[in-house]
Order: structure tokens, then sequence, then C-alpha cells
């Protein structure tokens, strides 16, 4: 494969080498890998830049309507938008219950649009991986806006958070005043708090659990780099379409403050150095677990049982071998 004219295709707006190009870095082999690898570096001179959104809720939240119907209003002002998804459960249910194009039809329609969904990969820190580069080329094909969904399940927020610009957090009106079990370390993560289907018989329990996160994230500590109304919580209506022009108003509205106060810079490489130092990391792993590195420990750590050699010497001869492969 000719990976500079791969490139050069996605630069200019070929949908398909788009795809190819995030096949390739969902590719576990190791060809491949060198070749994203420098497909990615050669990409990263374009500067182009997307504002990357970052989308958790649980599954019936109202997700996919959601995107979709905030999709549509963005590629109506003109914007192109795409898609992606980590789905850290996608491997175990079999198939993707994200970024599916048949969970949002209209928008798989558009040409403006481009949506690929998640892949069936177990490991998260795999599907983060490949997200992550699958953002860098859908910016470096000339998308406006990256979405990036998720399912609220375990770390995935996290993972999601930090490839994002702004992070939303999506929820469905609760039955009580209790606050529907989001963790507080998700809470801290979100800058937006959208409390779904705001309509019809659900519009009371919406507005009392808007209410009630409006008064939790009162209580958390105020961020510096932030205006001080953020982060905040409000109602939309995914299925009436309402409140999906002020919701993009205020993602647009806090990146905008944060560019004029250089937090999104700060962020940006904040986040670039987090994910150089768990490619470093993922490496180490990758090594400790190669078959020859694996003998090795089995090895040494059969020598440190027998006591013939003590643990912390037969560490320091593991290291010197890996440092070689
Ligand atoms: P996901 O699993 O989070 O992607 O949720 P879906 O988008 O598939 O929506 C789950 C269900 O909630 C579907 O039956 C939707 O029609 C419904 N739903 C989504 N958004 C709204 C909304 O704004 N209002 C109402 N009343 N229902 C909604």
């Amino acid at each position: 494969m000719d990976i500079a004219e791969l490139g050069n295709s996605i630069v200019n707006g070929d949908r398909r080498a788009l795809a190819r190009a995030i096949t390739l870095v969902e590719s576990g082999r190791a060809d491949h890998r060198a070749q994203a690898t420098a497909l990615l570096d050669q990409l990263a001179g374009t500067g182009r830049q997307a504002l990357r959104i970052g989308l958790s809720g649980t599954p019936g939240v109202g997700k996919s309507t959601f995107i979709e119907a905030f999709g549509m209003m963005l590629v109506a002002q003109g914007l192109r938008v795409a898609v992606l998804a980590v789905d850290p459960s996608s491997a175990r249910s079999g198939g993707s219950i994200l970024g599916d194009k048949t969970r949002m039809d209209r928008l798989a329609r558009e040409k403006a649009a481009y949506i690929r969904p998640s892949p069936s990969q177990t490991h998260l820190g795999g599907v983060a991986r490949r997200t992550r580069e699958a953002v860098a080329l859908c910016e470096a094909a000339g998308f406006n806006v990256v979405l990036i969904e998720t399912v609220g399940v375990g770390q995935s927020e996290t993972v999601v958070a930090q490839m994002s610009d702004v992070f939303v957090l999506l929820l469905a009106p609760a039955g009580g005043d209790e606050l529907q079990g989001v963790k507080r370390g998700i809470m801290e993560m979100a800058d937006l708090i959208l409390v779904n289907k705001a309509d019809g018989d659900l519009k009371p329990a919406a507005t009392r659990t808007c209410a009630d996160y409006a008064g939790a994230l009162r209580l958390l500590r105020r961020r510096p780099q932030d205006p001080p109304d953020f982060p905040k919580a409000m109602m939309v209506s995914a299925l009436a379409e309402e409140g999906l022009t002020r919701t993009w108003d205020e993602i647009t509205g806090l990146t905008d403050w944060r560019r004029a106060q250089g937090h999104w810079e700060a962020r940006r490489a904040e986040q670039a150095r987090h994910w150089f130092e768990e490619e470093v990391r993922a490496a180490l792993l990758a090594r400790l677990n190669a078959p020859d590195a694996r003998a090795a420990m089995e090895a040494l750590g059969r020598e440190v049982a027998q006591g013939a050699k003590a643990p912390a010497a037969a560490a320091q001869e593991m290291l010197l071998r890996l440092r070689g492969g």
C-alpha cells in the first residue's frame, strides 16, 4: 500500500481512503501498525483540527437519537460531522451497540457525515488507541466536528474524556429525586450534562432531574479555566429536536472561552502527552508479553522461587533483556 498516496486521498476528502485508513489503525498486524504510524505522522502536518465532542450515556438514554438530530443540525449549518465510538462491550455482546449506522440512518445518508461503528475488540486499551487515531484521521480528512460516543461502563468515559475537547453526559429523567447512580468521577469530567427526553409526560421528571444535577454540579470544585457557569446541566429532547441549537451554542461558547484563555491548546497538549506516555507503556507491556520474554520471566521466576537469585537482581536481569528487544 502506498501510504503517501493514501494520506493525500484522505486530505482530499476521499471517504473510501478514510475508511481504509481506519481499518489500518484497527489492525493488530505489525506491518499494518508500522504503516499506520507512518500515515499518522504524515497527516499530523496538515494542522487541521476538528472540535472533538465526547458523549457518554447508558444504553437507552437516547445517544443515537441525539447524535442523529444534533448531527443533522450541524450538517444543515454547513459543518462536516464524523461519529466514532468507544464500546468496550461490543465484543462481549457480539455486535456493535454504538456508532451503528442503522441507528442513525438519516445522518448516515448525509454526504457531509461519516459514521464508523466500534470495532469488536475486547481490550479497552486497543479500542482507545484505535479511536484516538481514527479521530486524527477524521481531522485530517477535514471534518469540523468529531463526536465520540461511549456507553456508561467502567473506564470508557475516562478514555473518551481524555481524547475530547468537550465532554457531554447524556441522562434520562429519573423517577424519584435520586441522582441516577452517576459516579462522582464522571460528573467531574462532564462539561455539560444533558437531561434528554424533556418532552411530553417526561417533562416534569426531566425538570426535577435537571435541577438535581445542576445542584450537584454547583457542589463540585469550580474549574479555574472555565466560565463561572460551567459545568452546567440543561434539558433537551432529541426526539422533538429541542435544545439542540442551545447545546451547540453552549459547546462553542465554552470552547471559544477556553481558546481565548489559552486553555484549549493547554488541554490538547496535555492530552497528547498523556497518549504518548500510554503508547510507551503499551509498547513495554507488549515486549513483556512476547513469547521469549515470557519464557525468560518464567525461568528467572523459577530461580527466584528456588532461592538461587534475589528478586531485585533477577528483575534487573529481566529489564536488561527487555532493553535489547
Ligand atoms: P441509546 O441506546 O442511548 O442510543 O438510545 P436510543 O437513541 O436508541 O433511544 C432509546 C429510546 O429512547 C428510543 O425508543 C428512543 O425513541 C427514545 N428516545 C430518545 N430520545 C428521546 C427523547 O428526546 N424523548 C423521548 N420521549 N424519547 C426519546
